[in-house]
């Protein structure tokens, strides 16, 4: 891996039938086209029914047989109306010209999520599957992405060494996934500047990664239909109850390099304003990596630990990543909270850690204006009455379990969050795992995170009326604490001591 330039390619809107968006300035298809406005492209022909494509674009044949539907796109503009094949789909901005999008998704599957119009810079494609969909994918240069990613993940006037903290830990794991890539596509160099080389794809591998599990890092939702969980299945005896224990591994995107969304990591084009010290952050740490072994970190992240990070295997596969284990976060040390004791202490305590910041002021500096609609994300607390849960527990697991009877954890990780979770009911007992698929059975949306304790209030009778989940943290709670790091900037720390803190064992090195 050299410091060349890398352009990369961000799916930035997927499986649309419609795409509606502005070019903002001059783009130009290969055909030499000049094209500037409002835009819509579209799978189908718009109705009513266009006639049969007339123009230089036009597939051979001048139109198709009925019931067959091109493999290209509809191009609307104000002007005109048109067919373009697929190496036609491909518009390169003229002058710095920008692209607008409308309507694209963030925070899939969240608490956050919303749709908004957003601006971006380098070159649109827009390619379009066997079933008609469209994806959107932005051209851009690595370094403009970076700053892009870290004025969408966190607000752009947060202190400068954290920014390059993020900057640092943002450009490794981007690296790390596309030297994964490139290997598992076979090698050879698919990134090289000026443009990606891109066959048919590297097919598919496994695991989205979710939440933001980004990258692991969190926030975002698995990818829909994206990949396959990982699966872990302990062996049992003949009354054990069934286990679904799966991980969302990162789906390494087929089309493209990275998602726009929590998924990889949050890309918002240059709708958000790319501060003077972003910038700096991005510039001052070119090329700087954390590496470990040799190697370029998988360096994840997540909003807030709740207190003490989480070991990579208890969220994903469960292999040992020496520089993503738990650490304290804070400035002495914290138990580790893998018993049902030390967990439901520690969840009803406010330890001084770094990430315990109920100050709004500071939260307003350093969190992009939607995720400081997340206050409590360091303690927090939800309840559903009974039949409420058990119809929520049907409806995201498709498991009928009857009348609940209990959730149970089986495993805590040291951050407390559940690794295994038991639920009974009168008709299924089974254990969910790991902490993403505890989150996303739990709630309409997701949990903030699996470091919870579980309290079953009963009715007059003994029955349960309520479960009360009181937690801890938001995200997955591997490697960095956004959160946390931010505030050990305002303490003085440097770029290195935060890396240094929350990658235990990682170097920095400049490629
Ligand atoms: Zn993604
Ligand atoms: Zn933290």
């Amino acid at each position: 891996m050299t410091a060349r330039r890398v352009t990369i390619e961000v799916g930035v809107v997927v499986g649309r039938r419609e795409i509606g968006g502005c070019f903002a300035g001059s783009f130009r298809t290969p055909a030499g086209e000049i094209l500037t406005g409002p835009f819509v492209l579209s799978s189908g022909p718009p109705s009513p029914p266009a006639p049969p494509p007339r123009d230089p674009f036009a597939p051979p044949g001048g139109g198709l047989p009925a019931g067959i539907e091109p493999p290209g796109v509809w191009l609307q503009t104000r002007s005109h109306r048109r067919f373009l094949p697929p190496s036609e789909c491909r518009f390169s901005p003229l002058d710095r010209a920008v692209f607008s999008l409308d309507a694209v998704v963030i925070g899939v599957n969240f608490h956050w999520e919303r749709r908004e119009r957003q601006t971006f810079q380098g070159g649109l494609t827009v390619r379009r599957d066997n079933d008609g969909l469209l994806t959107a994918i932005n051209e851009i240069d690595m370094e403009d992405y970076l700053a892009s990613v870290i004025s969408s993940e966190m607000a752009a006037t947060a202190p400068v060494e954290f920014l390059k903290a993020h900057a640092v830990m943002s450009r490794s794991w981007l690296l790390a996934m596309l030297e994964r890539k490139d290997r598992e596509s076979g090698g050879g160099s698919a990134h090289s500047p000026g443009g990606v080389a891109r066959g048919g794809g590297d097919g598919r591998r496994n695991g989205m990664d979710g939440d933001g599990h980004r990258n692991g890092m969190d926030g975002g939702a698995p990818a829909a239909g994206e990949g396959e969980a990982g699966r872990e299945t302990d062996e049992g005896g003949l009354d054990s109850p069934e286990e679904i224990v799966k991980w969302y591994g990162r789906e390494d995107h087929a089309d493209f390099d990275v998602c726009a969304d929590d998924h990889c990591q949050r890309y918002q084009g240059v709708t958000k304003i790319v501060s003077p010290q972003v910038r700096e952050a991005v510039d001052a740490t070119r090329g700087m990596v954390l590496v470990y072994g040799g190697r370029i970190c998988d360096a994840r992240y997540h909003k807030a630990c709740g207190g003490r990070t989480e070991d990579f295997a208890n969220v994903w596969e469960g292999r040992s990543v020496p520089y993503l284990t738990s650490v304290a976060d804070g400035p002495g040390d914290f138990p580790s909270l893998t018993t049902e004791a030390a967990a439901a202490d520690w969840i009803a305590s406010s330890p001084e850690a770094y990430c315990n910041i109920a100050d709004t002021a500071f939260l307003r500096r350093i969190l992009p204006a939607f995720d400081q609609e997340t206050p409590d994300f360091f303690r927090w607390e939800v309840s559903h009455e009974r039949e409420e849960m058990e119809a929520l527990l049907k409806e995201k697991s498709g498991i009928d379990f009857g009348e609940l009877l209990h959730l149970k954890p089986l495993r805590r990780g040291p951050s407390g969050r559940i690794v295994r979770l038991e639920i009974s009911g009168t008709r299924r007992r089974v254990i969910v795992g790991k902490e993403l698929e505890i989150r996303r059975w739990l709630s309409p949306s997701h949990l903030y995170s699996s470091a919870f304790v579980v309290d079953a209030e009963k009715d007059a009778g003994g029955g349960i009326r309520r479960f009360v989940l009181r937690g801890a943290g938001w995200g997955h709670g591997v490697g960095l604490c956004q959160i946390g790091a931010a505030a050990m900037a305002i303490r003085g720390f440097s770029m290195e001591a935060i890396l240094g803190h929350y990658f235990p064992g990682a170097a920095l090195r400049k490629i």
